[in-house]
């Protein structure tokens, strides 16, 4: 296939297929309408295992290798739509880039996204794939995010797509001033998403709704 036809997709992952994506997301509450065009014009089905692509746009997590999954389009929306509520940031933390794909969506709404990953062939596929389709405002780390990557902050914004059992101390040290971070937190399977807001008085934390993703875990593989 060649590459045009590849990135804007055929059939199950052709325009049509994506704009019932869009129309689901609306329907579960999904109000930015910025965020609903990135997605629109994001080719999910590249991000996905091979063999998963036809069911791309579907609202599900699948298989990204590794044992660890992409995001299902509902918690990508919603968790890009809470953390630009009160404003795009510029500098963004993301902790867990798996595929890449809610990198991706947020490297084409932010001036810069800085994206950690502890499992190194999830890191390299994800650093190529982005590459290859012209971002070129995302730096690539491998390592274990619990740590943030203090370099590059403090972030104005901070998204974490694996769960901790609690928000670790790293990470809120790395969220400036002003800033906001969304991340999934609780030790089971089920976890709450939080937004932490960085006011003057302090940080203020807010529980949004029930959440599934997988753990974050320690140390790199
Ligand atoms: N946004 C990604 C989500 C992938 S699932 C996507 O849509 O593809 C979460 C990812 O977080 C997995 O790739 C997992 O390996 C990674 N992860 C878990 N613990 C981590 C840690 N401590 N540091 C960095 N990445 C971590």
């Amino acid at each position: 296939m060649n590459q045009r036809l590849e990135l804007e997709g055929s059939g199950m992952t052709s325009r049509r297929t994506r704009l019932r994506m869009l129309d689901r997301l609306r329907a579960q509450g999904i109000r930015n309408e910025a965020i609903l065009e990135v997605m629109l014009n994001t080719p999910r089905h590249l991000f996905v295992e091979t063999g998963f692509a036809e069911r791309a746009y579907e609202d599900t997590a699948l298989p990204i290798g590794q044992g660890q999954t992409i995001s299902q389009p509902y918690s990508v929306a919603r968790m890009t739509e809470l953390l630009l509520e009160y404003g795009r940031p510029d500098n963004v933390l993301e902790v867990g880039t798996g595929c890449g794909y809610q990198t991706a969506v947020l490297a084409s709404l932010v001036k810069k996204v800085s994206t950690v990953e502890r499992i190194l062939p999830l890191q390299q596929r994800a650093k190529d794939l982005l590459w290859s389709l012209k971002y070129r405002n995302i730096r690539f780390k491998h390592s274990d995010g619990g740590w943030g990557w203090p370099e590059y902050g403090p972030y104005d914004g901070i998204l974490v797509t694996a769960a901790p059992a609690e928000i670790p101390e790293a990470l809120l040290k790395q969220l400036a001033r002003g800033g906001v971070m969304i991340i999934p937190v609780g030790a089971g399977r089920e976890q709450i998403l939080q937004r932490v807001v960085h006011e003057e008085q302090g940080l203020v934390v807010e529980s949004i709704e029930h959440a599934t993703f997988v753990p974050l875990l320690a140390g790199v593989i």
